[in-house]
Formats: structure tokens, C-alpha cells, sequence
């Protein structure tokens, strides 16, 4: 591609990118002026393959590759809204997939640490968040049901698969306060729960139905 139609693509994308948060997440009550400033700035396309760019700011998930999917822009936005993050937190992530749901939290938090179970995506993650410059990121290779331990506590907590219960590892490595978000149900749906922590007591909130693919791990769904 020439740089001149390199430059235009990019401003493209930009257009695409702020339709989208007009139209899909502030219409729709995402208010938070930080997170809504995270979706116009990170290039959603670049963590999908280039033959999905021309569908990657529309209102649906997408496939990454290894049966695992990109979520629709809207959850992303709903679920990254309910942790209430300020900037200086650390935050937990399980499932980092493609990377943009870590990019997200990176633009909003002070330290993201982001665990992925499926060998052949992370170096995908790895690079593309590496050439976005993200030097507050960590990632790993394991079974995130058990969350990260050595890195615990968190003040906020995101687990972007769905579960049949919420790991308790995870629950025991928030901070107090601190903030879980993660579906939990059966394989076909699942209720998103937000799990506070607060003066020792835990207390949820159900913020309602969604659709994701299984966490598959010890405090998960069983491997098959
Ligand atoms: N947040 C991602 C969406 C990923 S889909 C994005 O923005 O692209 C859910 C991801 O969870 C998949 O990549 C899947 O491999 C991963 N996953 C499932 N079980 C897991 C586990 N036990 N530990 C870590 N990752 C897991």
C-alpha cells in the first residue's frame, strides 16, 4: 500500500471507529468519558486478521482463530465501564484472546496482567500490543482459573470467557475493596456477574444476559 492510501485507510478506520462509539456504546448508556476516549483511540482492526478490517467496527464478535472470538464492541465497553477503573489500579484479566479487551484496560489502568490458556493466540496478543507501545501490560501462558498469584492483589478482575461458577482463586486475589466482572452460566449463556469485595463481606450484582465462549480450566469448565 502507498503511504498516501495508507494515510486515508487509517482516517477510514478512524470514522469507523467513532461511529461505533456513538452509535453502539454512548447510545446505549456507556457514559464513562475515559472508557469511551479508550474505544476511539485503540485501532480495533489491527488485532484481527486483515481479511475481517472491513467488519471489525461492526456490532457483533468476530473469530480470532482457534474456535475463540473477539467479543462485540458493546460488551467489551459494558463489562470495562463496571470496573470503575481511575488509572492507578492493577488489574487481572483472563482470556486474553486477541488483545484488545487488554489494550482497552491498559489505556485505563496503571498495570494490566492478562492470562491466556490457548498457546497459539498469545504471541498474536504479544505483538500487536508490543507495536501499539503498551509497556504496562503483562501476559502469560496458564490456566487463568487459578488467576496470577504471585502478582495478586488485584483491584479489579475480568474474566472474558464464561464460567459454571465463579473460580474462587480469583475472588481470593481481589484487593479489599475490589471488583470482579465475569459470566457465569452454562455453555449457551450466561449472566454477567459483578462480584464487589468490600470490608471483607462479597457482594453481586447481576447486570444481565450474555453469550461467551467457555473458561476451560480447573475452576472452569472441565477439559474435554
Ligand atoms: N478478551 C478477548 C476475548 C477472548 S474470548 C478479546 O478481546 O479478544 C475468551 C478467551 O478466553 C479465549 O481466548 C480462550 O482461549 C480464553 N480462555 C478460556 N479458558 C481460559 C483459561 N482457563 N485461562 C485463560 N484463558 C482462557
Amino acid at each position: 500500500m502507498s503511504r498516501n492510501s495508507k494515510a486515508k485507510d487509517n482516517n477510514q478506520f478512524k470514522i469507523a471507529r467513532e461511529r461505533m462509539v456513538a452509535q453502539q456504546i454512548e447510545q446505549r448508556g456507556i457514559r464513562d468519558p475515559r472508557v469511551l476516549e479508550a474505544f476511539r483511540s485503540v485501532p480495533r482492526h489491527l488485532f484481527m486478521d486483515e481479511a475481517l478490517w472491513n467488519q471489525a467496527y461492526g456490532d457483533f464478535p468476530l473469530p480470532i482463530g482457534s474456535g475463540q472470538t473477539i467479543s462485540q464492541p458493546y460488551i467489551v465497553a459494558l463489562m470495562t465501564q463496571q470496573l470503575g477503573l481511575k488509572g492507578n489500579e492493577r488489574v487481572l484479566e483472563i482470556g486474553t484472546g486477541s488483545g484488545y479487551q487488554t489494550a482497552i484496560l491498559a489505556e485505563l489502568a496503571s498495570m494490566v496482567y492478562s492470562v491466556e490458556c490457548v498457546h497459539s493466540l498469545l504471541p498474536r496478543a504479544r505483538k500487536i500490543l508490543e507495536k501499539l507501545k503498551y509497556t504496562n501490560v503483562r501476559l502469560k501462558l496458564d490456566d487463568g482459573t487459578w488467576g496470577w498469584p504471585s502478582e495478586a492483589p488485584f483491584a479489579a478482575a475480568i474474566v472474558t470467557a464464561g464460567s459454571p461458577s465463579v473460580p474462587q482463586p480469583i475472588i481470593d486475589q481481589l484487593d479489599d475493596p475490589g471488583v470482579l466482572i465475569i459470566p457465569v452460566g452454562d455453555e449457551y449463556s450466561q449472566v454477567l456477574m459483578k462480584i464487589i469485595k468490600s470490608q471483607g463481606k462479597i457482594h453481586q450484582e447481576d447486570l444481565g444476559g450474555v453469550r461467551f465462549v467457555k473458561l476451560v480450566g480447573d475452576h472452569g469448565w472441565k477439559r474435554t
